[in-house]
């Protein structure tokens, strides 16, 4: 090891826990769900209410999914060990990425081992130095890494501005880009807002720019059947990417949906597609039950609804700042990082399970409780929770 640089890191680390930004992992010892068992050093686990998964449909520990996942392994095995091009296409892996291109309203569509490496592969094959893409400010860490990793000219614009948009794509003209693509998220996942896509659609056919859409926080429960934020729009992306590892049972796995030649092309040269191993039958024949589901779950899909406006409203009449919205994340705004901690922490006391998120994943002094409402909440659950947040917020001098 080079002299110093065990130092060097543990410095940075202690930097770290000095600016009050130490994240800290809980260990859970149950399947993930509203209530979940949390181990506690030298005690038996914790029964705590959950208010931070992705688990939007309440899908995780869902029996059917599991016992598709039980079925895909009796048929097809554990693991695919080999890359797809090599030998690791199943059948169901052909099955899933048909089925999820029909859902969408797509012509085909790639899958990948995360939404993360779907946005981490996506802008390389397509764009080249010709090219520019224009990236929304607030998008995820996954296409801003992505659009690092292509040549094109890159332009980005304020959260959510139109006007921006605009003077972007005609900078990106007047620069004589080849083909131009707007890269946006359908809904913004540490405020909760939606992105205008009607807007964003207009603005690109009026450019003749291509539109990209990351829905990983609105497939499966946002839009008619559950098809996300450009069908709630009433419009049409030209490329979308997706998770399997948030409304979709939440275990992992992301995808590409589009066009066919664009599909074609990925699976040609996309790197995290090429050198990364495939998803393992349990997931993929898990994804196709898990999209069984979501399609009709407009049952599920209203309850979620009901909860998000049950608690937005009792967190406001507690006298919460939020952030604005109908999406069932439901951020309550602190400002500082170690107050988010504290409150955190507090909650956890009341037993419940919430995170606080700080730079850098939102901006310095912007600080908050990110919660998420999910299906499998129930009623009592929620006021439970309001209750104790009431608590805290008064003890902790927020409210
Ligand atoms: C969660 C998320 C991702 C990453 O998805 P994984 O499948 O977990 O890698 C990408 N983009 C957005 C907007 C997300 O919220």
């Amino acid at each position: 090891m080079a002299d110093g640089f065990l130092d060097h890191v543990g410095a940075v680390l202690a930097g770290i826990e000095a600016e009050g930004l130490m994240k800290r992992e809980r260990e859970i010892t149950s399947p993930q769900g509203a209530w979940v068992t949390v181990a506690q050093p030298g005690e038996p686990g914790r029964r705590m209410l959950n208010l931070c998964a992705n688990n939007y449909l309440g899908l995780a520990d869902d029996p059917r999914l599991i016992a598709a996942a039980t079925q895909a392994t009796a048929s097809h095995g554990y693991g695919m060990a080999s890359v797809r091009f090599i030998c690791g296409t199943t059948d169901l892996h052909r099955a899933l990425e048909r089925r999820l291109a029909a859902w969408l309203g797509h012509d085909d569509a790639i899958l990948f081992a995360a939404c993360f490496d779907a946005n981490g592969a996506v802008f390389e094959p397509l764009l080249g130095e010709e090219d520019a893409v224009i990236s929304d400010g607030l998008n995820h860490a996954s296409i801003i890494d992505g659009i690092r990793l292509c040549k094109a000219r890159r332009f980005r614009f304020a959260n959510g501005d139109m006007a921006d948009l605009q003077a972007q794509l005609q900078a990106a003209r007047a620069g004589g880009a080849r083909f131009i693509m707007v890269a946006t998220d359908g809904v913004f996942s540490m405020d909760g807002t939606f992105a205008d896509l009607g807007a964003v659609r207009a603005l690109c056919d009026q450019y003749g720019a291509l539109m990209m859409v990351d829905d990983c926080h609105a497939t499966g429960f946002i839009g008619p059947k559950g098809k996300g934020t450009p069908a709630q729009a009433g419009v049409s992306a030209d490329i979308l990417t997706g998770t399997f590892g948030k409304a979709l049972g939440g275990a992992l796995g992301g995808y590409v949906a589009g066009a066919q030649p664009v599909i074609d092309l990925l699976r040609q040269r996309a790197r995290p597609y090429l050198f990364s191993n495939a998803l393992p039958p349990a997931v993929v024949g898990a994804a196709l039950a898990a999209i069984d589901i979501a399609e009709v779950a407009s049952d599920l899909r209203a309850r979620l609804a009901e909860n998000a406006a049950h608690w937005r409203a009792g967190l406001e009449a507690l006298g919460f700042t939020l952030l604005p919205g109908h999406h069932p994340i439901v951020p309550v705004m602190l400002g500082d990082a170690p107050l988010a901690q504290a409150f955190a922490r507090a909650l956890g006391e009341e037993g419940i399970l919430v995170s606080a998120f700080f730079f850098p994943v939102v901006p310095r002094g912007r600080a908050r409780i990110r919660t998420q409402m999910n299906a499998a909440l129930r009623r009592e659950d929620l006021d439970f929770a309001l209750a104790a947040f009431g608590r805290v917020g008064k003890a902790l001098g927020v409210i």
